[in-house]
């Protein structure tokens, strides 16, 4: 199936691991120009250069803490002056860590908070002047934030927040022209999941219907799906890719 994504300049934050790899991956593939940050792993980011470099289009991978305003701006700059102007934003970059509520910290509690939602409000705040009509928002949620899971409290939290800001959002956006929906990822094989005993593994394939993990494409696909004019009447929607959980 074209997603018709031609020449859409698209910015995807988290873009050099996992998921937010292949989301940028599949676009550029589709032939969108793509920036995409990343945090502090430049050997990463310099393999996604490698690989899309043999892909045509205007891409650019920049390093920019989506927690920090300084770098955000830093990274919508580069995104003025090798874009110009951005059709899909997909914000995917994402920190989780387990610790039990009783133990959390504040630094803690405050470094998830501020990749995951704060970091959320300021992509979009400096992103979404650079959109017009027709652009389409994804967010990358989480599965965990609609069942609840012990010692990510945290975490929960914050992917709660990015679908009540999704869900408010949209209706803002939504005279512009401009979507926003949230993908909710399941249990997906990327980085996250590398630190799984055996038997965890197991224990997380048997909850899902599929009886598997999912791939990182798995949710690119829905990411291109909802870039796409294909989903244009889609809006605060949160679409569950998890295998049937
Ligand atoms: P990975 O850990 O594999 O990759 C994370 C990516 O985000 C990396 O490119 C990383 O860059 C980047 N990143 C992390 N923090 C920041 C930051 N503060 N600023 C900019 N970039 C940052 O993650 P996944 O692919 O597993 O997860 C991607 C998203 O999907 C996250 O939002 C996650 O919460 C969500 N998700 C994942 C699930 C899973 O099972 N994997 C399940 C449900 C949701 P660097 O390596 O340089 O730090």
């Amino acid at each position: 199936m074209s997603f018709r994504l031609d020449g859409k300049n698209v910015l995807v934050t988290g873009g050099t691991r996992g998921i937010g790899r292949a989301v940028v991956l599949s676009l550029a593939q589709e032939g969108c120009n793509v920036v995409a940050c990343y945090r502090g792993d430049a050997e990463a980011a310099a393999r996604l250069e490698n690989d899309l470099a043999a892909t045509p289009g205007k891409h650019s991978v920049v390093q920019a803490d989506v927690g920090r305003a300084d770098q955000v701006a830093r990274l919508l700059d580069e995104c003025r002056a090798r874009l110009g102007s951005l059709d899909v934003v997909v914000h995917n970059a994402g920190a989780i860590s387990h610790v039990p509520f009783a133990r959390l910290e504040l630094a803690e509690w405050q470094r998830v908070l501020d990749t995951n939602l704060t970091g959320m409000y300021l992509i979009l705040h400096g992103a979404l002047p650079l959109m017009s009509e027709g652009g389409s928002v994804v967010a990358i949620g989480s599965k965990a934030a609609m069942v609840g899971v012990p010692l990510r409290t945290h975490y929960t939290a914050s992917k709660a927040g990015v679908l009540g800001l999704a869900r408010s959002l949209c209706k803002e956006l939504g005279p512009q022209g401009i979507r926003i929906n949230v993908i909710a990822p399941g249990i997906i094989s990327t980085h996250a999941a590398e630190g799984l005993s055996p038997e965890q593994e197991q224990r997380y394939r048997n909850m899902t219907a599929l009886g598997r993990l999912g791939e990182p494409e798995e949710i690119a696909d829905v990411v291109l799906f909802l870039a796409s004019d294909r989903s244009r009447y889609m809006s605060g929607e949160t679409v569950h890719v998890d295998g049937g959980i």
